[in-house]
């Protein structure tokens, strides 16, 4: 019986050790082999290719280049970090210039001499440089057997998405040389952009639920604010009937065009129902709440909500601004929207920025606020006051002017974007907020001028820290949808961390 007992705890444990052997030999295999940074790398560039079917093998390259970025590999074998010599830096620096120099208001006298020295500048600069031609990193899917020592052992293997797109940020403002002295292959930067510019592309979903979303608003605007209030918690209550499960979900968002407050109750509609007094509101933050039977409703200002559609980290701190029709504007710290007690945190748009007396005025009826200036409406107010411009012009008109490179147009959209820029400078000295992002149709539909003229403004107005303000500020995509997103990521990733 004694014997038979301590042939099977032998047993037991010759095979406890055999498994722990069998284990660490496939770890061992699988680090050196760098199985699971070849595995991250080939995902990586799979998704690549989905976003941007017109990447081809660059998505290898793409994926390569990133996971080896000595500051998110986590691998032994890292790259060098990359120490640009002086001569380098120098050539750099005048290629921005030139680009800054480009980008001046067309009415503006220096620019031409601006771009003439900048110019100059980047030959000499150029001269001083050996540009290396970097070859790409990788061309093709890592296979299984594919030797480590030949770049598979620098991979990371592990990364978050928002790092990724951090990264192609930074690489699409590079040009191709800034790119090569970087140890970049040249033609990433393109696709970089191309990438990102894919990324802002709707897809079909996000198209159907844009035609949903005016259906609402165009029905909401035939009725008086009783009536109204029915209609949109029946639109709302409808349009969450046709998408989930018989209308049934764990918890839903809404993002609400006016403050409120941490618990969820809105404090004020100006842009819906006008100047309704807090009990009506009070009323409609219960009735939304108690839309759907047994569900969690959450309800977000919608700026709130966007922004955390641009969160990158769950602990980031930045600056999310709406350029539409108004102005909006959250601050994020610690990944959190910075509302206050009363929940008024974020109406920048309402600082006065204009002390004229015949200073524009603004929606919520006083004069010279940001957002009767530096908003959409408040740019077409500006462009109207021209004498040579008829009272008739559209917004249409002034963003196709100010694409056409119209004098007038560029320093119309010149002032809104100063006054804005502004801002962003005061935020960032104050707070130290290093990423600003704007979105909404104004900013959309003017696009990359527009954010470099932000930049020039806010770069003007700041103390000089050594920040490019180019990289700073970005745009977001233009498609309506940043709410919507953002309120869905608000549930599903950030709510659980509160
Ligand atoms: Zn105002």
């Amino acid at each position: 019986m004694l014997n038979t007992l301590d042939t099977v705890i032998a047993f037991a444990v010759i095979m406890t050790v055999l498994s722990l052997l069998i284990t660490l030999v496939v770890q061992m295999v699988s680090a050196a082999l760098s199985l699971r940074g070849k595995n991250l790398a080939n995902a990586l560039a799979l998704t690549f290719q989905t976003i941007d079917p017109t990447i081809g093998k660059y998505a290898h390259s793409l994926a390569a280049q990133i996971l080896c970025d000595p500051i998110f590999s986590d691998s032994l074998w890292q790259k060098k970090n990359r120490n640009l010599d002086e001569n380098a830096q120098k050539f750099i620096a005048a290629q921005r210039k030139l680009r800054d120099a480009t980008l001046r208001r067309l009415d503006d006298p220096a620019r031409a001499e601006a771009i003439s020295k900048a110019t100059a500048e980047v030959n000499t600069a150029k001269a001083a440089v050996t540009i290396p031609n970097v070859r790409p990193n990788r061309e093709t899917p890592w296979g299984f057997w594919a030797i480590p020592w030949s770049g598979a052992m620098q991979i990371a293997t592990a990364i978050r998405p928002g790092e990724i797109y951090r990264v192609l940020q930074e690489m699409r403002e590079m040009t191709p040389e800034e790119a090569q002295l970087l140890n970049i292959p040249k033609q990433l930067p393109e696709k970089a952009r191309g990438l990102i510019a894919a990324l802002h592309r709707l897809d079909l979903p996000a198209i159907e639920s844009r035609v949903k979303l005016k259906d609402i608003a165009a029905a909401a605007k035939i009725f008086a604010p009783e009536q109204q209030k029915a209609v949109l918690l029946d639109a709302i209550r409808d349009a969450g009937r046709r998408v989930g499960d018989g209308g049934r979900f764990d918890r839903v968002g809404i993002g609400f065009a006016g403050p409120v407050s941490e618990g969820g109750l809105i404090l004020s509609a100006p842009t819906i129902f006008g100047s309704v007094n807090g009990r009506v509101l009070e009323d409609l933050s219960h009735e939304l709440m108690s839309a759907w039977a047994s569900t969690q409703v959450h309800i977000l200002n919608d700026v709130t909500a966007a922004g955390y559609r641009f969160l990158t980290r769950p602990d980031e701190d930045f600056c999310v601004f709406t350029v539409g029709s108004g102005i909006g504007s959250k601050v994020f710290l610690q990944g959190r929207p910075s509302l206050g007690v009363g929940g008024w945190g974020g109406e920048l748009g309402h600082l006065r920025v204009d002390h004229t007396p015949d200073a524009l005025s603004c929606d919520c009826g006083e004069r010279g606020h940001l957002g009767g200036i530096a908003s959409g409406r408040g740019a077409l107010a500006l462009a109207r006051r021209l004498p040579s411009i008829p009272a008739t012009v559209s917004s249409e008109d002034l963003v196709q002017a100010f694409h056409d490179e119209r004098p007038w147009a560029v320093s119309v959209i010149g002032e809104a974007a100063g006054s804005l820029g502004r801002v962003m400078a005061t935020l960032h000295l104050a707070l130290a907020l290093p990423r600003f992002v704007v979105y909404g149709g104004f900013a959309g539909a003017l696009g990359e001028p527009y954010r470099l003229l932000l930049a020039q403004a806010a770069q003007a107005a700041s103390w000089r820290t050594g920040n490019d303000w180019s990289r700073m500020i970005e745009l977001g995509p233009d498609d309506d949808v940043s709410g919507l997103i953002g309120a869905g990521r608000y549930l599903h990733e950030f709510q659980q961390h509160e």
